[in-house]
């Protein structure tokens, strides 16, 4: 139709859950124009996740720094609720509950945060301010849009400028299908959703009207002409179903329902994370949150279920839409009412009392695990988050891991749409986030049928098919590790070169030569350093900020007691100043000698007996003000005055006499670990020769080169 309107935009994101707003922040950092969309009117104000993992945190905090306090990204770990300890309770021989373990919430030492717990909602309030912030107010979630339509133009798909994807979107704002309640009597089941009438139908007529009718509203539908597009739609994807990508998985018989209100009880650890196996009548999993909020995952025992739905399948076909996938039928979501989960929980949890105040959300759901065999179409069109993974709810898996899909194709499409790196980064999106979801998957898959299973009673002989609640306990300590999302391991690929690592250990961990405490292809662990400038400890994770930089750390060992080190570091100003080496060779003509890659000097001196001017000029340049930067050379080792020792060439496991060097990603990832001399430099050199562009006297728009380098 002539009269639509047609625009242009790097990424067109669908979908502004967790998943979505993280992309849209990664983009709003990098200076990238995208727009976002989504079909709700507005964000959600109950339910849904509460659980955010160690990673996640820390990313979280990796776009925020001591300038950036204002996004409030990291007022999540002010605000949350902090999960210390965790507590099991299962029947002792007399089948009555009792304690039967406790363990500490988050593996000690795994991180520098713990998981917190606090309402999703909350999570995309502070993206949507974040995004407005990154990008100069000039983006915000566009809301109610609707895409109907998308096409890839195959023949531009290898053309890194074209756009190449075309989406035909309507504004939804005067269609009242776009305003559902969130929470109220009307809301069945509890669930905040769209069009619980026929999709096929509503889509059918709003493309009918636009060809057809010729006096037809087209000022609300819109042709955005992307050149990439990412559906970050949730579980239903249209996006998906675009790709014509089916889900390959299962579907229980098992069915939970979930509560969270304001608990009256007599339970003593009802303030802990808790895992409650009942003799006869179920589990329950409680999860303390902000405000005295309690969210309880209770186990149904009798539901009414869809008699139309009934199969003797037991195993789900791996076809999305095979509604026969339970041997019981699909649950009858609109029986399931906050009284009956909560008559559930009290037979659980007896002789503990339990009554509800305050309920802000519940909602029911048959336990299901699918994952998407496919994560994008010709590295044009991407699909993440719930898109690509659905799963139970109860490890507190489905948002973190959302958000790190994307976490990990932000940057990689910055680079791209800024021309800095080539197309070929974008095809280890899916190779390394398919693994993920699959190890996802088999994770809870596991766990969800050890916590939904009978427990086995102790010396009982009745009951020997049952779960073996020690078995639980050591499994739950392991999930732990898994559900932190702190040991995601990439693989080789074109942005992970392993080629100088020891061969895996039985966790999997490809440690390297130079530096046999850090594992390649996972994120770099935080450790202390001082400025060499003024003696302030820095965490080494917060010089390392997603602000789409590549990290090159030096670490020339200590260059006191073994001066060579020096006469090292001294050839290296030369190589990294001169043009056709990679500091200068990808960096735009107008932008700041370190905004594509960051080059940072961790030595391993005791900073009293060295001084900056000791060390070249690339350790701490002037710009052209002639003003020095301070922030790029560090102290590894020694005493802090208010906090201790620290040792980070320990740590990473550095010889102080052979030094290492260490390329980060931009997301925190280690891509390669080489030795600390000229051929080093060079391994680093050929390492950007694999994926970047030479700029070659290119000029980029200035929002997208300024990585505003006073925010640390
Ligand atoms: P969603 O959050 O589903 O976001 C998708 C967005 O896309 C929505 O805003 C939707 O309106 C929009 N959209 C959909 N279709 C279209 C379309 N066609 N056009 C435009 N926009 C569209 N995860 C955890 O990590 N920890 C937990 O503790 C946890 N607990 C949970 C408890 C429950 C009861 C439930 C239901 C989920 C829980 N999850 C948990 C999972 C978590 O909520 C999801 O995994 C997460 O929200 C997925 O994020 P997403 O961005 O991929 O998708």
């Amino acid at each position: 139709n002539p009269k639509i309107k047609h625009s242009n935009t790097d990424v067109l994101i669908i979908g502004a859950g967790p998943s979505g707003l993280m992309a849209a922040t990664w983009l709003a950092r990098a200076g990238v124009p995208f727009r976002i969309i989504d079909k709700r009117s507005n964000e959600i104000f109950s339910g849904q996740a509460d659980g955010l993992q160690c990673r996640s945190l820390e990313v979280l905090k990796s776009f925020s720094g001591s300038t950036f306090d204002m996004t409030a990204l990291d007022s999540a770990w002010k605000m949350g609720n902090h999960m210390i300890e965790m507590c099991f309770w299962s029947p002792d021989e007399n089948g009555q509950l009792v304690r039967s373990g406790r363990i500490p919430d988050t593996i000690p030492g795994i991180s520098r945060f713990q998981q917190v717990v606090i309402h999703q909602g909350y999570i995309e309030k502070w993206f949507e301010e974040s995004i407005k912030h990154f990008s100069g107010n000039e983006v915000h979630v566009e809301r109610p849009y609707l895409p109907l339509n998308i096409s890839i133009d195959e023949t531009a798909a290898e053309d890194q400028d074209a756009y190449a994807v075309e989406v035909l979107v309507k504004d939804l704002s005067k269609d009242n299908l776009s305003q559902p309640e969130q929470f109220s009597a009307k809301v069945a089941n509890g669930l905040y959703r769209q069009f619980e009438g026929d999709q096929e139908k509503f889509y059918a007529n709003l493309s009918a009207d636009l060809e057809n009718d010729p006096n037809a509203n087209t000022e609300d539908y819109e042709v955005i002409h992307c050149k990439y597009v990412l559906g970050s739609d949730g579980a239903h994807s249209w996006v998906r179903k675009q790709l014509g990508i089916d889900m390959d998985g299962e579907t229980t018989d098992f069915v939970w329902g979930v509560l969270d209100m304001v608990p009256i009880t007599d339970f003593p650890d009802i303030r802990n994370r808790c895992g409650i196996h009942s003799k006869d009548s179920g589990s329950v999993m409680v999860i303390p949150r902000e405000n005295d909020l309690v969210r309880f995952y209770i186990q149904l025992k009798e539901v009414d279920r869809d008699p139309a739905t009934k199969t003797d399948k037991a195993e789900y076909t791996g076809n999305v839409n095979d509604k026969k996938a339970s041997t019981k039928g699909r649950i009858d979501r609109s029986k399931i009412t906050p009284e009956l989960i909560l008559k559930n929980a009290q037979e659980i949890m007896k002789p503990f009392k339990l009554e509800m105040t305050d309920l802000h959300w519940f909602t029911g759901y048959q336990i299901g695990q699918r994952v998407s065999p496919r994560f994008d179409k010709l590295s044009r069109v991407f699909i993440s988050g719930d898109a690509c993974h659905t799963h139970s709810p109860k490890a507190g898996q489905g948002m973190n891991v959302s958000m790190m899909d994307t976490f990990n194709l932000g940057f990689k499409l910055a680079l791209v749409c800024k021309g800095l790196a080539k197309l070929d980064i974008l095809k280890t999106y899916e190779s390394e986030r398919l693994g993920v979801a699959r190890d996802l998957i088999a994770f809870d898959h596991k766990l969800s049928r050890m916590f939904s299973g009978k427990p086995m009673i102790p010396n009982s002989k009745t009951l020997e098919e049952g779960v073996d609640m020690d078995e639980f306990h050591k499994a739950f300590l392991k999930g732990n590790e898994f559900a932190s999302g702190t040991i995601v391991d990439y693989a080789d690929s074109i942005l992970v070169d392993k080629s100088n690592t020891e061969e895996p250990d039985s966790d999997g961990r490809a440690f390297s030569y130079f530096a046999s405490k850090v594992p390649v292809g996972r994120r770099l662990q935080t450790n202390l350093i001082l400025a060499q400038a003024d003696g302030r400890p820095y965490h080494i994770v917060d010089r390392l900020l997603s602000d789409g930089r590549f990290r090159v750390l030096i670490f020339p060992g200590d260059v006191k007691a073994h001066p060579e080190n020096l006469e090292t570091l001294n050839k290296f100003d030369a190589y990294l100043q001169a043009k056709d080496h990679f500091s200068k060779k990808y960096t735009p003509v107008n932008a700041l000698d370190n905004s594509v890659i960051d080059v940072i000097t961790i030595h391993a001196t005791n900073r009293h007996d060295v001084e900056i001017f000791d060390f070249p000029e690339f350790t701490r340049p002037v710009d052209f003000k002639g003003r020095r930067d301070y922030w790029r050379l560090y102290s590894g080792v020694g005493p802090t005055y208010h906090e201790g020792d620290v040792d980070a060439y320990e740590a990473y496991g550095i010889d102080k006499k052979k030094g290492a060097i260490i390329i980060v990603r931009p997301d925190g990832y280690v891509s390669k670990v080489t030795e600390y001399n000229l051929g080093g430099l060079d391994e680093v050199g050929n390492y950007f020769e694999r994926f970047m562009i030479p700029q070659e006297g290119k000029v980029l728009p200035k929002r997208s080169i300024d990585v505003d380098d006073t925010d640390r």
